[in-house]
């Protein structure tokens, strides 16, 4: 293969996590990761080179910033900040030492991966001849094999070599959108954000549906529900909110329903409106924040019933997790400051006091018969607004 004129310079490699696993679908997943890539990197000056088991970012500068932003990126597996030569002897000896001279190290260690086999120096061979070259030019300098303080990598490939020193773990899971397209339910709580984190992990891209009363519910709350968008714009650069006024649906079953099925109830119009909001905008599944016995909606009695108004497959990541657990992501992920903001939701504003922990589908369906549903959820999902919310958009007042 032809050598190319630039010899050293800085690049980040990337590793592909799981996607390796799935031969048949390759090159789609490599080609998602690689627009995912591009769009979190759209601000930065950069070159992004793709190949079966690589992708590599040439930039000039800002590589800290870079490397941050591609940890939150689905689909790696791991990064690595190398300086790239051209894979000949001469500028890889030449190299490893200029850069081990600018290091501070009493211990290291050379690693030599040769998976250029015409490269004429076996990889054990090469790590002691640099280690050899290191040792003669390096004052006060010993080889420690278990636990070096420097440790040299030189991946010897082809059409370069790369050199570096330590192997970023990054997200893992699959690049945003090889999955599909699917709905989140966000509330405005702890659990409904962990759970479009989860799910975008495994691939899945998020348009998300918030259910606001207004005036029982306040634009501080609505604004809370979009700084958590904006909060899960780190893992896929923009985001599209549908924000569903639900004040009529719910005043109406406050005023006709049996209080104890109120939340049964309210439920199941919002499952029916975003399966109406996913058949308009062409997506796969609902995902929603529901964790086993958390509270009376969330029997699996009430899950049942709640349940029965959709034939679409409802993912609950966070299932069967803990609270704590599920705390624990949230934090992790940045959305628990905001989700604790003590702003009402749709929820509790009409909370009753004993809500049915095993709710009966016949009766369940008796009592929605005292209201024309039909119309207001045509009326709820025609008026939605879409608001797209992009990385870095603005901050929101909360
Ligand atoms: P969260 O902490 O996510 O708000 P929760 O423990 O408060 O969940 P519920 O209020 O019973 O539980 O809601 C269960 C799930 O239903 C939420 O996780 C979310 O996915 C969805 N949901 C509830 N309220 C709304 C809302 N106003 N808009 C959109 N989705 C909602
Ligand atoms: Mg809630």
């Amino acid at each position: 293969m032809p050598q190319k004129e630039v010899i050293y310079m800085k690049i980040i490699l990337i590793k592909y996590g799981e996607l390796t696993t799935k031969s048949g679908n390759r090159k789609l997943f490599i080609n998602i990761l690689y627009n995912n890539i591009k769009k979190a990197l759209e601000k930065y000056d950069v070159n992004i080179i793709k190949n079966r088991v690589r992708m590599f970012i040439e930039t000039e500068d800002n590589i800290d910033e870079i490397v941050n932003i591609l940890k939150n990126i689905f689909g790696i597996h791991s990064i690595v900040v190398a300086n790239r030569v051209n894979t000949n002897i001469k500028d890889i000896e030449d190299n490893v030492l200029k850069i081990a001279k600018e290091m501070e190290f009493k211990t290291f260690k050379v690693e030599t991966d040769r998976a250029d086999k015409t490269f004429p120096i076996c990889s054990m061979e090469f790590s002691k001849r640099i280690g050899a070259i290191l040792l003669k030019n390096i004052d006060n300098i010993k080889v420690d094999v278990h636990n070096p303080d420097y440790l040299v990598k030189i991946e010897i490939r082809e059409d370069y070599t790369y050199i570096y020193e330590k192997e970023l773990p990054a997200s893992g899971g699959y690049p945003v959108g090889v999955a599909g397209k699917g709905l989140l339910m966000l509330s405005g709580g702890i659990d409904s954000p962990v759970a479009g984190y989860l799910a975008m992990k495994r691939g899945i891209r998020l348009e998300c549906v918030y259910f606001e009363s207004p005036p029982h519910t306040s634009e501080m709350a609505k604004n809370k529900v979009k700084a958590l968008v904006e909060k899960l714009t780190e893992y896929d650069a923009n985001i599209t909110l549908n924000v569903v006024k639900f004040t009529d649906i719910q005043e109406a079953i406050y005023k006709n329903i049996d209080p104890t099925y109120m939340i049964t109830i309210m439920r199941r119009m919002m499952y029916r409106i975003a399966e109406k909001i996913m058949e308009k905008e062409g997506l796969l599944c609902l995902i929603n924040g529901e964790s086993v016995g958390q509270v009376a909606s969330q029997t699996l009695t009430s899950m049942k019933v709640i349940n029965n108004v959709t034939n679409v497959p409802v993912i609950r990541p966070v299932a069967c997790l803990d609270k704590l657990e599920i705390i624990g992501i949230s934090r992790k992920i940045g959305t628990y400051e905001t989700s604790i903001l003590p702003y009402e939701d749709c929820c509790t504003i009409f909370l009753p006091k004993h809500p049915v922990i095993n709710p009966d589908i016949d009766k369940t369906i008796a009592y929605e018969k005292s209201f024309d549903y039909e119309r207001l959820i045509e009326i709820a999902v025609n008026t939605r607004e879409r608001i797209k919310i992009k990385k870095d958009y603005i901050k929101f007042d909360i």
